[in-house]
């Protein structure tokens, strides 16, 4: 199963020629869905005692299951929070894979975390926090949240013994991203809701705080504040929740997972201010740093919090630690041991293309949304929810109802024209349903937009 022969090679050739199309293709397709019946239908059985061969299985990949897909990085997709990897990002992601890189401990993968650390530490620069500052890349966006919870609930339990034994409890907005919540539950904490979709103000937070029982004050170790919220691209007040979470002693984490690509953006950057006081803050370059599925970072002000709630024992593990295995390992500041070299791809990128351009392309994606903003408001048939904020625009088209955007959706989805989804917005007590755009690829186009606002017909 492991040997060279004329049939690898061959298979190799094709495979290569297939990514190289890919990566070099200007056009991509947006792929229609199917049933996994008709899936099953197309393809048949794939997993057999004897193997279907490669080049069988290939063919099923090029002609049905690919097809089944919808890029990430195609231009009219502006659905939930799409992705751009850069040509040399991609390119990168098949020598990491070739490399077979263990990227949990130096001792291993030396040369990789080398880079990694290289691309992280200009993510960092990007933050202003302090010296010592630092962080590693995880899966996503989500396992750097359920890290830096952990991390903050073991702090505050090591502060106190009476700790030890109380159910913890996070304070977040109901803009924070669903994998708070989801990962509160893993950690088994409580999570008390502010209510209230738009900018997370010091004054909602302070009288949150200041109406907690006095066991729920007991319990209170952390704020998660947003910087940029999925829906809707909007920043809390990091600087004002900042000065709470110092006069409060509270653990402060900044999820910036899909808007920490802007700090690099000096028409915004100023809207981020106070970042650089958090305990930790979570970054997707995954999402607008153009990196390839999957790659997130959990960053942190104090490492050494992050190593005591994260490293893992075992008399197996040991030599990692010794002095002659001397180097920086990943895998002590996060949930996973074994760990793909994941920031590798985004390091050949930065160093590939350098910091400005990703500065431009990500200004790039903020120009987008305010010329579609522009062209919504000179429409007729739609009109904005909210002037737009980062990359994010929510609109409605008058007098659509809630099922005419999800008709509208698989139309423009089944013609492999575009991918734009519905979402709701809270207006007061009530949900409504909108539509909304979110830009992070360069390569959208004025005229994108433009055909997509005329299809709401
Ligand atoms: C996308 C997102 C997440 C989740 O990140 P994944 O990479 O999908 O796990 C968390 N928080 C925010 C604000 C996000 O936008």
């Amino acid at each position: 199963m492991h040997k060279i022969d004329i049939d690898l090679v061959e298979m190799t050739m094709d495979v290569m020629k297939y990514a190289i199309d890919r990566i070099s293709a200007t056009k991509r397709e947006i792929g229609k869905p199917k049933k996994e019946s008709e899936l099953r239908a197309l393809v048949g059985e794939t997993i057999t005692e004897k193997g279907v061969g490669g080049e069988y299985a290939f063919n099923l990949w090029k002609q049905h299951l690919i097809k089944a897909n919808v890029p990430a990085d195609h231009p009219r997709n502006l659905a939930f929070v799409p992705a751009a990897p850069t040509r040399a990002a991609v390119m990168f992601d098949l020598v990491t894979s070739a490399s077979s890189i263990h990227g949990a401990y130096w001792m291993e993968g030396a040369g990789g975390i080398f880079c990694e650390n290289e691309a992280m530490k200009w993510i960092v620069s990007l933050t202003g926090l302090p010296e010592g500052a630092f962080g590693v890349f995880t899966s996503g966006g989500t396992a750097a949240n359920l890290s830096a919870i952990v991390t903050a609930r073991e702090y505050w339990r090591s502060l106190n013994d009476k700790n030890k034994v109380e159910k913890g409890l996070i304070i977040t907005s109901i803009g924070a991203h669903s994998s708070i919540k989801a990962m509160a539950k893993v950690v088994d904490v409580d999570v008390l809701l502010v209510n209230s979709e738009e900018r997370l103000e010091t004054k909602n937070l302070q009288k949150t705080i200041d109406n907690l029982t006095e066991h729920q004050r007991q319990r209170l170790f952390a704020v998660v504040a947003t910087g940029g919220t999925t829906n809707a691209g909007i920043i809390d007040d990091l600087d004002g929740i900042a000065t709470i979470c110092e006069k409060e002693k509270l653990w402060y984490h900044v999820d910036a997972a899909y808007g920490g690509g802007a700090l690099a953006a000096d028409s915004v950057r100023h809207l981020f201010n106070g970042i650089e006081k958090a305990d930790s803050i979570t970054i997707d370059p995954h999402k607008w740093m153009f990196s390839p599925y999957d790659c997130g970072a959990i960053i942190y002000k104090d490492m050494e919090l992050a190593k005591k709630a994260h490293s893992q024992e075992g008399s197996y593990l040991d030599i990692f630690k010794d002095e002659g295995a001397h180097g920086f390992n990943p895998t002590d500041y996060q949930i996973q041991l074994t760990r793909r070299v994941r920031g590798l791809p985004l390091w050949f990128s930065l160093a590939t293309h350098g910091t400005n351009r990703y500065k431009e392309a990500v200004e790039r994606g903020i120009e987008l949304a305010n010329i579609a903003g522009k062209m919504i408001e000179e429409n007729p048939n739609v009109e904005l929810v909210r002037a737009p904020s980062l990359s994010c625009v929510l609109f409605r088209r008058k007098g659509w109802k809630p099922e005419d955007y999800t008709h509208w959706t698989y139309e423009n989805h089944k013609k492999g024209f575009a991918l734009v989804t519905p979402t709701k917005w809270k207006k007061g007590d009530a949900f409504e349903t909108v539509s909304r755009f979110c830009f992070i690829n360069p390569d959208t186009t004025e005229k994108d937009i433009e055909m997509i606002l005329d299809s709401m017909v």
